[in-house]
């Protein structure tokens, strides 16, 4: 069976330990998600030089962020890495291995809920910093495979960050460009338009500066996009605004049949 494809806007590192409608959708996704042999991130918090898999054992946990509460800090996500799934694709995409990352926020923040017994082996991709955007849609093609071997793809960004504009409210009314920014996302992923993804400064340049002064948390979706086609349809289990400027929006996609 080919597995589904899921993107999830992170937001805070907070979410990691706190309750809410967007933690309560995730933990509800492990019982509607087919279980995976194995789960392959892209999160926004590991840019190198290249692409680089992790491919160890028993990946460490991460805390890359400052200035937050102890409790964060002590949290643990000690599920099993993927290490021959992971040597699988540096093998046949010729990348690079990589044996000193861990588990970032942008995983295990997100991972945490949806399989809290930490018992589905782990492995992440690297963002290439050096690499196009269409470069990044190309790898997430290379990546497509992976679904029928049982491993969930999880893209792990936001559609919208901008945390120089972050409102201190959690439930802040968004900003206008981040409304429409997310929607102008939304409606070329249900499109399927990939010309408009790989060059989203055709929105403008100033809308696109406000949606992500820095890219990271852009680029997750376009591996979701690149692993997926027109055969997966798609849905929104999550949407919504965190402090005006984060879209919390979550993509699934797949056969939803599939997907109880
Ligand atoms: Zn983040």
């Amino acid at each position: 069976m080919r597995m589904p494809v899921l993107f999830v806007g992170h937001g805070s590192p907070m979410n990691a330990i706190e309750e809410n409608s967007f933690t309560r959708t995730l933990e509800t996704l492990s019982e509607k998600l087919p279980r995976p042999k194995a789960v392959c991130v892209i999160s926004a918090h590991w840019v190198t030089p290249g692409s680089e898999v992790l491919a160890v054992e028993k990946p460490r946990t991460i805390h890359d962020f400052s200035g937050f509460p102890r409790p964060l800090y002590e949290v643990q996500y000690p599920a099993p890495g993927a290490p021959d799934e992971a040597q699988r694709l540096v093998d046949d995409l010729k990348l690079m291995p990589d044996h000193h990352w861990g588990f970032d926020h942008g995983a295990w923040s997100v991972l945490k809920h949806i399989y809290p017994q930490a018992d589905v082996p782990v492995f992440q991709i690297s963002l290439d910093q050096t690499r196009s955007f269409e470069s990044h849609l190309d790898l997430g093609r290379e990546l497509s495979k992976l679904r029928d071997r049982g491993v969930l793809i999880l893209g792990s960004g936001n559609l919208v960050h901008n945390l120089r504009s972050l409102n201190g409210k959690m439930d802040a009314q968004p900003f206008p460009w981040a409304l429409e920014f997310d929607e102008k996302i939304k409606t070329a992923i249900e499109h399927r338009d990939e010309k408009s993804l790989a060059s989203p400064d055709r929105w403008g340049a100033s809308l696109l500066a406000n949606a992500h002064p820095t890219l990271e948390h852009y680029v997750p979706i376009l591996y979701c996009m690149g692993s997926t086609s027109e055969k997966d349809e798609i849905v929104y289990p999550y949407e919504g605004f965190d402090y005006g400027s984060i879209s919390m929006r979550m993509v699934l996609f797949g056969n939803q049949k599939e997907i109880t």
